[in-house]
């Protein structure tokens, strides 16, 4: 199998290859040059594996130049019950006769980039190794949240790689602040950044373009990369889960040999659902992909009118993993259904960045109308979401799965459809606990109660136990401390380096 970029200068390129660069440097995102087929009675064979086999075998079709040894290595090294609080990795809840959720926050982050963010550290450094590659591999990420703490946990100690965060120091949770500065391992550096996100961001993005900076870099062995969603290296691990979920409902007995199911995606980047939809052209029995948007609804619109339109407010919402207004893998899904044509979707991406809008073909639109249906929800819909599936399901949601079953709930009144459903779970709901327990908890008891004293107050209300990663977390030693301004952070970057170049 060899990738190509979506906008049409690189192609023949390896698995590895494409992993290790990330983005192409054509500006594009790197696709498989086609997408591998499953029959029903492979995925009927696939039943009576674990998640780790399965993995394994999905792996096997997109990473051909890997060999088993190393693929299983990979699988091993992240799939395991040491990273993973349930052996399953990633199991499926029945909520009712129709309606199942999947959790894929059983990882050490109690979230769902966990799925790909434990396995990418290890393609990356089997893919350092088969490219000859000598340079220690430095990942630099912002991080608005999540995407910093899994990323942390992935890389720790893994050999060849070094990993920066840079978080705002007014832009995460108290619980998400902790979960960094508490972050062990021998090759783990995290500094907060005075500012919100933005700053984080184009402080980081200036990094990757600086010249200078790759120069000094290199001359001491080390190459910057990035492990943010574009990296095939990320999309990859999520279509397991979903080919996953569909063998454990036939396994189960929930649903007939070939039936067609649902999948209900809350969204931002448009990764995860993105990997849905790889699985089902890969031949699982898909009947809808549903997307479930928050406030920052620029997909839903897309979606229903066929104009990507960037340009509105930025909304501060309850489900802050789905606060995103450009969703970098539409592009991928875009080149699969212009049948590969990159010179379209490179003047769409253009419009994108210098008017911020987009439409597409009326033919491009009505393909992704029969496959994907989507709304939004709103705050106040997301938390009494919440506290309705407690009342009536005694059934935790977190925010963001809470707006994929309100967004599940506006899709059976307006379509009547009865297909059997998996509503993807994105967090535990104590990731989110200062607005779970909003929506559970009688005011008078959460009031002048700080975040990790509302998780508490939560488990004794709800008796679900409260993921280890999140356990005590106030308690932990703390070992960052650095805080840079927006224009020192390569400077941070070279000191955490131990380089003395400048
Ligand atoms: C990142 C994230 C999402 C959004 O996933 P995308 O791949 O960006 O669409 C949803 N929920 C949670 C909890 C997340 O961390």
């Amino acid at each position: 199998m060899k990738y190509q970029s979506s906008r049409g200068k690189y192609s023949g390129i390896t698995s590895a290859q494409a992993i290790k660069m990330g983005i192409s440097p054509d500006g594009g995102l790197f696709v498989p040059d086609f997408i591998p087929s499953l029959n029903l009675e492979n995925i009927e064979e696939l039943s009576q594996l674990t998640y780790q086999e399965r993995a394994n075998y999905i792996f096997a079709n997109y990473l051909t130049d890997f060999t088993n040894d190393e693929i299983e290595h990979c699988v091993n090294s992240a799939y395991n019950t040491h990273n993973f609080d349930d052996e399953r990795i990633a199991p499926i809840i029945q909520l009712n006769n129709t309606t199942y959720i999947q959790e894929l926050w059983h990882g050490p982050t109690c979230a769902f980039k966990d799925m790909a963010l434990q396995i990418l550290p290890y393609f990356l450094s089997v893919s350092r190794q088969k490219t000859g590659e000598k340079s220690d591999i430095v990942i630099l990420v912002a991080t608005s949240g999540d995407t910093g703490k899994a990323a942390l946990e992935g890389f720790k100690d893994v050999e060849g790689t070094k990993i920066i965060v840079f978080f705002p120091e007014d832009g995460v949770s108290e619980v998400q602040k902790q979960q960094m500065i508490t972050q062990e391992g021998n090759n783990v550096f995290v500094s907060a950044v005075k500012g919100n996100f933005d700053d984080a961001q184009s402080g980081v993005k200036n990094m990757f373009s600086n010249m200078q900076v790759a120069e000094i870099l290199n001359k001491n062995n080390k190459k910057l990369s990035s492990a943010n969603s574009i990296n095939w290296g990320r999309l990859l691990p999520q279509i397991v889960y979903y080919i996953s979920a569909y063998i454990d409902l036939r396994t189960q007995g929930n649903i007939a040999k070939g039936e067609k199911i649902n999948f209900v995606v809350p969204t931002g980047n448009f990764g995860n659902i993105l990997a849905g939809f790889y699985a089902m052209k890969m031949g699982v029995p898909i009947n809808k992909l549903i997307c479930a948007a928050n406030a920052n609804n620029v997909l839903t619109e897309f979606i229903n009118t066929g104009t990507y339109n960037k340009n509105r407010n930025f909304e501060k919402t309850l489900s802050p993993s789905m606060d995103i207004l450009i969703s970098s893998n539409l592009e991928r899904l875009l080149y699969e259904l212009t049948n590969h044509d990159s010179i379209k979707v490179s003047k769409w991406m253009e419009e994108l960045k210098d008017s911020g809008i987009y439409k597409i073909d009326e033919q491009i639109h009505d393909k992704i109308k029969q496959i994907f249906w989507s709304d939004y929800s709103t705050d106040q819909e997301t938390l009494d979401t919440i506290k309705e599936c407690w009342e009536k399901d005694h059934y935790l949601l977190d925010t963001h799965t809470a707006v994929a079953k309100d967004v599940y709930e506006k899709y059976t009144k307006e379509t009547k459809d009865a297909t059997k459903t998996v509503i993807i779970s994105t967090a535990s709901p104590y990731k989110f606990g200062s607005s779970v327990a909003k929506a559970v908890l009688d005011k008078e008891v959460i009031n002048n109660k700080n975040e990790f004293e509302i998780l508490n107050i939560l488990k004794e209300k709800t008796n679900i136990k409260i993921p280890e990663g999140l356990k005590n977390l106030d308690k932990r030693e703390i070992r960052h401390t650095w805080v840079s301004t927006r224009d020192e952070l390569e400077k941070t970057v070279l000191n955490f380096l131990n380089i003395k170049d400048k």
